[in-house]
């Protein structure tokens, strides 16, 4: 059985581009006949705000999606929500340190930003850990420990791992081109890679689909799904929506959200519409719902660079540039 899932943060209304992601997921699975799973990712609580699960559930609901799984309708993996699955978390990292994988770090954010070396390769958005903490002593690190409480580091294996897209193919990388990516931070709060491993893993997803910004983070994920004995699921990573201007459409602009968009009188079958014809899958704007799209999905339509919202778009679905 095929699984699939859609795992917002709830950080913010959902956007257009969360929107689209999970239209895609939601078509992936049900143009299969898969399981479609929701997992709400509230991992780190300061960022979250708990009216906006009820109210990401909503926006998805009115869109014309629906799940087999997850916080309001429950399922046999659950919970379905970050914050109550901490005992899972605990104990894949214990798994992890029992087995050498992990290390105390104690640099300080100043420290990272000096020792951290050129970004590289498929890791170029972010600085590279140097691994300045890998090699300490048990004294130092317990001389350490007295002063400061350190984060958790996974030591990224220097072995190539093979990321299977099925829309960009084969990707080979070293995550150590990365380097050590931390599983739990300073203030205790479990990492996103950790926790979306040990959810997929435990939820049985045998298909993440998400957007292509994440595509960086799967070369980690892979290594802890092998560090963890689990196997790891196939990736489809998504174009990103963009604005005219190519600008990414996020949170911040309230118009391209799809509770502004609503409450300005747009269409569910408005925003799926454009949805579709963004995602290469119609070649004009019609409305349309998700279910209707079902039998017509194929993911070797989807386009592999950012898509665009041209002014049509725009000012179908009401969004206006707000700087
Ligand atoms: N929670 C992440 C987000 O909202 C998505 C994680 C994933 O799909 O792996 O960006």
């Amino acid at each position: 059985m095929r699984r699939g899932r859609f795992a917002p943060s709830p950080t913010g209304e959902l956007h257009i581009g969360n929107a689209f992601t999970a239209v895609m997921a939601w078509l992936q699975m049900r143009s299969v006949g898969g399981d479609f799973v929701l997992r709400i990712e509230d991992i780190d609580e300061a960022r979250c705000r708990s009216h906006y699960v009820a109210q990401v559930m909503e926006d998805l609901r009115w869109l014309g999606l629906d799940w087999d799984e997850g916080p309001d309708v429950g399922g046999a993996h659950g919970p379905y929500q970050q914050s109550a699955r901490l005992p899972e978390y605990e104990a894949a990292l214990h798994q992890l340190q029992v087995a050498g994988y992990l290390y105390p770090c104690f640099c300080s954010r100043a420290e990272l930003v000096q020792v951290a070396s050129a970004p590289h390769g498929l890791f170029a958005d972010e600085p590279r850990y140097s691994g300045r903490c890998r090699h300490l002593t048990e004294a130092q690190r317990g001389a350490r420990a007295q002063q400061k409480r350190p984060s958790l580091r996974f030591c990224a294996p220097d072995k190539e791992v093979v990321v299977l897209d099925r829309l960009i193919g084969e990707t080979r990388v070293n995550p150590l081109d990365g380097g050590d990516f931390i599983v739990r931070r300073a203030d205790g709060v479990f990492s996103y890679q950790l926790a979306v491993v040990v959810d997929d893993a435990a939820m049985e997803i045998t298909d993440v689909l998400r957007g292509a910004d994440l595509f960086s983070s799967a070369p980690r994920q892979i290594s802890l799904y092998q560090a963890l004995g689990r196997r790891p699921p196939t990736f489809t990573h998504v174009p990103l929506v963009v604005d005219a201007k190519g600008r990414r459409l996020s949170k911040r602009n309230r118009s391209s959200t799809v509770r502004a968009m609503r409450e300005s009188g747009v269409a569910a079958e408005e925003i799926v519409g454009v949805i579709s014809y963004l995602a290469g899958l119609s070649d004009s704007i019609r409305p349309t719902s998700p279910s209707e799209l079902v039998e017509r999905f194929d993911l070797t339509r989807l386009h592999k660079r950012p898509v665009q919202m041209d002014e049509l778009c725009m000012r179908r679905l009401k969004i206006y540039e707000t700087f």
